[in-house]
């Protein structure tokens, strides 16, 4: 029956469970272990956990399974296991699948931490990664091998915002056999349909549009229950990545507002977009959602249209001119989180694509003007006036 509702009521109501008191608003089961009757009654618990039924947090908690239920409702997804955050979702989904010998293919345009487990970590345990140009469907093709395992790509890459056509990427990776993993982040939960577009494995760091408040860390995998339950569940539970009773309650609560949030959000970062669209001291700017963006096509085919949250400008002057506008903001803040209530400029170059050597950076597109900008909940008309009067103060 929950399957049925529309959205905003799954949001809202999915995944409940109550307890003996009928609280209206879902309690923190803030607690690591849970009491068994009889001797008898912890055996046959180790033996087979039922679907209430909990032995210790790392592996389960009435909060953290009220956050894994309603998020897999919304995505439209079997199951979901909550990570304590959306590195360990990342880490855990590849890792959990993968085997010394296994090849995997990457988009190479990555989120820094992303690039460093592609990139770093798993050739340490001997995983072969080709990485490709996540635009170019030639290029997935010819990477594709008998031997390749999975797949990574972040659906709406970070900072330049490309979008990968989800559906013709699984599509040749099912050829080989191969299990998809989606980074969705900046696709948001709430504009996703990725589960139905051939996505085997969703990921999300919760930290960004889930809580949307900027108060914990959070992740989640999403996916068959074969996977979840046979996969990914033994390797998260024992290699400690859950996520806390705590912070699960408090993205139930940001889910109860995602929609309202990320929707809002989205229709003022096209507001945005379009009355920055030309301005003279922008070298470009890119917002998916724009007509013009050279995929709004896919856009409209993948996310209805959807341009996301973020937009990035790439400013006429490279650094000097960035920092100059960055410092003259006067209602963003200068960070690096995004999908917050709190609009946030991030300078890419220098913050979360340091590490990165500059031909590394110039082939993404990581140019040094480039500004991140994740739109927040304040007022449109005052983010325009805003930014066109750091603009100004920037040349
Ligand atoms: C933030 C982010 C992550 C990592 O999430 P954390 O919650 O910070 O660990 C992974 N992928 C993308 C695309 C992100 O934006």
């Amino acid at each position: 029956m929950s399957e049925n509702w529309n959205k905003r009521t799954k949001l809202v109501h999915g995944g409940s469970r109550r307890s003996q008191y009928n609280e209206v608003s879902e309690a923190i089961f803030l607690t690591q272990g849970f009491v068994y009757e009889t001797a008898e009654q912890a055996e046959a618990r180790f033996i087979e956990t039922g679907p209430d039924e909990f032995i210790y947090a790392r592996y389960g908690n009435p909060t953290v399974a009220m956050f894994e239920e309603r998020i897999a409702l919304l995505e439209g997804a079997e199951d979901a296991f909550a990570t304590a955050s959306g590195m360990a979702a990342v880490s855990g989904a590849l890792t959990s699948l993968l085997k010394a010998g296994d090849h995997v293919v990457s988009a190479k345009a990555l989120f820094g931490s992303c690039l460093y487990i592609l990139e770093n970590i798993l050739a340490r345990y001997g995983v072969e990664v080709s990485f490709v140009d996540g635009t170019d469907l030639d290029q997935w093709r010819a990477a594709m091998r008998p031997d390749t395992k999975a797949v990574f790509f972040e659906s709406m890459s970070n900072p330049t915002l490309e979008v990968i056509d989800i559906e013709a990427v699984c599509n040749i990776a099912h050829e080989v056999g191969a299990t998809v993993v989606v980074d969705n982040v900046f696709s948001t939960p709430v504009f996703s349909r990725a589960i139905e577009q051939g996505a085997d494995v969703v990921v999300y760091s919760a930290t960004k549009h889930i809580d949307g408040q900027g108060r914990v860390l959070g992740g989640v995998v999403l996916g068959s229950k074969d996977y979840i339950r046979g996969t990914l569940e033994p390797y998260m539970k024992h290699t400690g990545g859950s996520l806390s009773p705590f912070s699960a309650w408090t993205l139930l609560k940001g889910l109860e507002t995602i929609d309202l949030r990320v929707k809002a959000q989205a229709e003022s970062a096209l507001k945005i977009a379009e009355a920055l669209d030309g301005h003279p001291q922008l070298e470009r700017m890119i917002y998916p959602g724009l007509p013009k963006h050279a995929q709004n096509a896919l856009v409209q085919r993948q996310l209805g249209g959807q341009g996301g949250t973020v937009l990035s400008l790439d400013l006429k002057g490279g650094k000097e001119a960035a920092f100059k506008f960055l410092n003259a903001l006067s209602i963003p803040v200068i960070s690096n989180n995004l999908g917050d209530a709190k609009s946030i400029a991030t300078h890419p170059a220098t913050t979360t694509h340091q590490r990165l050597p500059d031909e590394q950076k110039n082939e993404l597109g990581i140019t040094p003007g480039l500004v991140r900008f994740s739109v927040g909940l304040e007022d449109s008309d005052d983010l325009i006036a805003d930014l066109k009067a750091a603009l100004e103060a920037a040349q």
